[in-house]
């Protein structure tokens, strides 16, 4: 998908439509006190009038649950991404859970994925009694490492599970041949990457199955909602099959006029499909999706300008052969430069009214994976670095070029408190 160029309007240089704010007025007063300036939190829905419109005539319409709208948010998602099939479910856990089942994913079996990832990633693959592999990251990008997933290639490696942290394309390429080098199937976990792209190819046609996040904070949101693309028919009729109970048809036609009261359980299923009031909400936001992403990528471009002469901290690297999705602004402090901690830090930034969050807390530091797997500090020590040292910051295309720039200014005001 090629980068869009902005529109005068694309960028907010005010907080509502309707006119200045106080926000804006401080905002656009050197001058006032920046203390004064509203809380900035860390993600607020961008959701407007299509969205609204478009639940309320669903909920109009008299047909609630999974039906017409789910079923072309899955065509227009496989359409955007480049993909033959698409099967909407409730969330992108459910995505990733169906995907590693239909793979055949099961105990004995070792699924590499990163550790600076939710705990959805290697959640599913406990669902499935396999076992997760981590493979440490890549300290300028924070994305798994083609070279530590061939190091934990085994025979037992069923499915290599990169995630494109914070939209940033994985090295794909490395990872499909490692893969088919090991007869290994390729899922990504594409919950932030919806519209990024890797060597001008679409997320979503590149690995075996694909798995997108709708959840409230994503760059495409259906309050709750995920998706799962594929080129393989098969591997697709039998996601949808599992996402309704194991029925073994259309189950959602049986309540239409074209549908019949009869259905056999085929398959022992589960219950993820996505009603079509929520699809409503994520039709109304693909539309808009490749401009909130170019809206990304010209905030995230100044936070990397404004940043790139911070001694006391790093901004991650973005490879010159992708278009990545900007879902999240990861900044790294440098303690060692900092008279403060990374908590501190954050605490800071809130009493300056910048609301932060971390992403994330490497999955094998979590007490039940620690627990039941033995992992301790050190096991991946790229990821626990990152971790350490990281702070994820606002970006998202509802902030106002107002609100960026009182972000960057209470980044800099703090180091300049705290500078060793
Ligand atoms: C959000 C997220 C998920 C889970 O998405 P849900 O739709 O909430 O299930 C999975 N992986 C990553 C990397 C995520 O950030």
């Amino acid at each position: 998908m090629a980068a869009k160029t902005l529109g005068p309007t694309s960028i907010r240089t005010s907080s509502t439509s309707t006119g200045i704010t106080a926000r804006d007025a401080v905002a656009q007063d050197d001058n006032a006190p920046r203390a004064l300036y509203p809380f900035i939190p860390f993600y607020r829905a961008d959701v407007g009038p299509d969205e609204i419109a478009a639940v309320v005539e669903c909920l109009q319409s008299g047909w609630i649950t999974t039906g017409p709208l789910a079923h072309k948010l899955e065509h227009d998602v496989a359409s955007a991404v480049g993909a033959a099939y698409a099967v909407a479910v409730n969330s992108c856990t459910a995505a990733l859970h169906l995907a590693l089942n239909v793979l055949g994913v099961g105990p004995g079996d070792e699924v590499i994925t990163t550790p600076m990832t939710f705990c959805s990633t290697a959640e599913v693959i406990e669902y499935l009694g396999a076992k997760p592999v981590f493979a440490d990251i890549d300290p300028d990008t924070l994305n798994i490492s083609p070279k530590a997933v061939s190091k934990a290639i085994t025979d037992r490696t069923k499915v290599i599970m990169p995630v494109h942290y914070g939209g940033h394309p994985c090295d794909m390429d490395e990872i499909m041949a490692i893969a088919q080098d090991a007869g290994a199937n390729v899922v990504e976990d594409a919950a932030h990457a919806i519209g990024a792209s890797y060597r001008g190819r679409p997320i979503g046609s590149i690995g075996d199955i694909t798995c997108f996040s709708f959840y409230a904070t994503k760059n495409v949101t259906t309050a709750e909602g995920g998706m799962l693309v594929t080129n393989n028919q098969e591997w697709a009729d039998h996601a949808r099959r599992l996402s309704l109970h194991g029925i073994d048809r259309d189950a959602w036609k049986r309540y239409r006029r074209d549908g019949s009261w009869e259905y056999d359980v085929v398959d022992l299923g589960f219950k993820y499909n996505l009603p079509d009031v929520l699809a409503a909400i994520g039709l109304a936001q693909l539309q808009r999706l490749e401009e909130a992403n170019a809206v990304r990528r010209a905030y995230a471009q100044m936070y990397d300008r404004a940043f790139a002469e911070v001694p006391e901290l790093d901004v991650l690297n973005v490879r010159p052969y992708v278009t990545p999705s900007r879902h999240l602004y990861i900044i790294l402090l440098h303690l060692d430069k900092l008279s403060i901690g990374r908590a501190e830090f954050i605490e800071q930034l809130k009493a300056l009214n910048v609301g932060t969050s971390v992403h994330f807390k490497p999955v094998h530091l979590h007490s039940y994976y620690m627990e039941k797997y033995g992992f301790r500090k050190g096991d991946f020590p790229t990821a626990e670095n990152a971790y350490e040292r990281l702070i994820s910051l606002p970006l998202y295309p509802g902030m106002t070029q107002g609100d960026l720039n009182h972000v960057i200014w209470a980044v800099k005001e703090i180091i300049a408190r705290h500078r060793r």
